[in-house]
């Protein structure tokens, strides 16, 4: 298998921030797990708390290798979250936290923010903003109202939310999420769709030398692809799209995107077994990439070990005692996670398949979701108010509301799924016009 992103290990510069991060999750997660489970109350969405670690330990927390403070936020919210997404707890804390903790994905995009893969590729930690964590618990309660109706939503899925910050440095938040791709497929293409046309091209002859770059809503319609879905699929798609975004136009986000990942079924695994190199996706834009050799193949714990060190966590879990970092494994799941079984848009293969017409299963599958969600108008505002004083092009910076946002987002993905035939019909026929 191979190892996506640059491994942090004890060389990497943020080697430091990532282990803390991982103590502080594996130490939270493990203590509220260890609880009898309970109803949430207003007052669950409002919780934080903060521990400190160091080298010696102290009477609430085991003794780590660095000094630092984690704060965790809504730990019961978070619980009930995960579990509303199937989640198994002793396999999300065994992902999260293995001796070779984590990857880091190349460089940060214009956000700044930094990704970090668990192991086995299942969870994708992203460092946040100040205002983006304020958001986050803003909507907590209406998004996880909203997540407990919509067992299809689209959104990204928050399995936490957290801060680490190390003694004179700056506090760093932090979700734990969901990555839609999955590490068993090939990625064909990328797309990170907003159904805005401004700035939204990835340059085409660069794609020769970074040919698994993010691609965007230009590229798209140049190539005139289409979400292929037929009509059963297609009514179920948009209708959960169209209830997601109702979501975040009332809370007045926008900027988010649909990431889609397309699986080509034809080529299958190829590549991954051919090229010596993989590139990765980037974060956030337009900037460099993300080149790993092959030579990070990583050995993939058998099925036996890893039940082995599920028991072993479970137990621990009930005994409350921290666990030791080397104690814990991960994994590269072969199998159909559980958690994605029953979800309408990640049961095939981890995906949602392409449908003909007749409603036939089609050429590929598609990994979609609705990701980066958490910025607020108020934010998108403020930015822009700074970048008019320094510039002068307000077109082409000016963000449009999030009723708007929301409305295009719709509009945009609605028109650009089709079946194939539907697509073919609708051309000839605006032909004849
Ligand atoms: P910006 O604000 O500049 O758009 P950002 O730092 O907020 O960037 P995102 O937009 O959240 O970053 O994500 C950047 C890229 O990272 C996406 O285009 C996608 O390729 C990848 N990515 C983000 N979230 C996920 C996810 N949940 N699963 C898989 N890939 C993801
Ligand atoms: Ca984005
Ligand atoms: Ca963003």
């Amino acid at each position: 298998r191979v190892l996506m992103g640059t491994k942090v290990d004890q060389n990497h510069v943020n080697y430091v921030t990532a282990y803390n991060m991982l103590t502080g999750i594996r130490f939270t997660v493990s203590r509220t797990n260890a609880k009898l489970d309970r109803e949430l109350t207003d007052a669950d969405f409002e919780a934080r708390h903060k521990f400190s670690f160091d080298v010696t330990g102290a009477e609430l927390t085991p003794s780590a290798k660095y000094d630092f403070k984690f704060k965790d936020y809504a730990p019961w919210v978070f619980r009930r979250l995960r579990q509303n997404f199937k989640l198994d707890p002793a396999d999300y804390l065994v992902s999260l936290t293995s001796k070779y903790i984590l990857s880091e994905l190349g460089s940060p995009g214009k956000s700044g923010s930094f990704f970090y893969f668990s192991r086995d590729y299942k969870y994708i930690i992203k460092t946040i903003h100040h205002a983006e964590h304020k958001t986050l618990r803003r909507m907590l309660k209406e998004y996880y109202n909203h997540v407990v109706e919509n067992p299809n939503t689209l959104l990204s899925q928050f399995y936490g939310l957290h801060r680490v910050k190390i003694p004179y440095g700056r506090k760093i938040h932090f979700v734990v999420m969901n990555n839609l791709f999955p590490p068993h497929r090939d990625i064909h293409r990328t797309f990170d769709l907003k159904g805005s046309t401004v700035g939204r091209d990835f340059k085409e002859e660069n794609l020769k030398s970074n040919p698994r770059a993010t691609l965007k809503d230009l590229n798209w319609l140049r190539r005139n692809l289409h979400l292929e879905f037929g009509p059963g699929k297609r009514n179920l798609f948009i209708e959960q799209m169209e209830r997601d975004v109702a979501l975040l136009q009332r809370l007045k986000i926008m900027d988010y995107s649909l990431l889609v990942g397309i699986h080509d079924l034809q080529r299958g695994n190829e590549d991954k077994l051919r090229d010596k190199t993989l590139q990765v996706f980037q974060p956030g834009g337009d900037n460099a990439v993300e080149t790993v050799q092959s030579n990070t193949l990583t050995r993939t714990p058998s099925k036996l070990e890893t039940a082995r060190k599920a028991k072993e966590l479970r137990q621990t879990l009930r005994t409350e005692k921290p666990i030791p970092m080397e104690q814990t494994g991960s994994k590269m799941p072969d199998d159909l996670p559980i958690e994605r079984k029953d979800h309408a848009f990640y049961k095939d293969d981890g995906g949602f398949r392409a449908s003909h017409e007749d409603n036939s299963p089609g050429e590929v599958i598609y990994y979609l979701g609705i990701i980066d969600c958490l910025t607020h108008y108020g934010i998108v505002k403020r930015v822009e108010h700074f970048l008019k004083g320094l510039t002068n092009i307000e077109s082409q910076i000016s963000p449009i509301p999030p009723d708007r946002y929301g409305d295009r987002f719709v509009r945009f993905i609605s028109g650009i799924t089709n079946s194939r035939e539907r697509a073919e019909q609708e051309m000839a026929e605006n032909r004849e016009r």
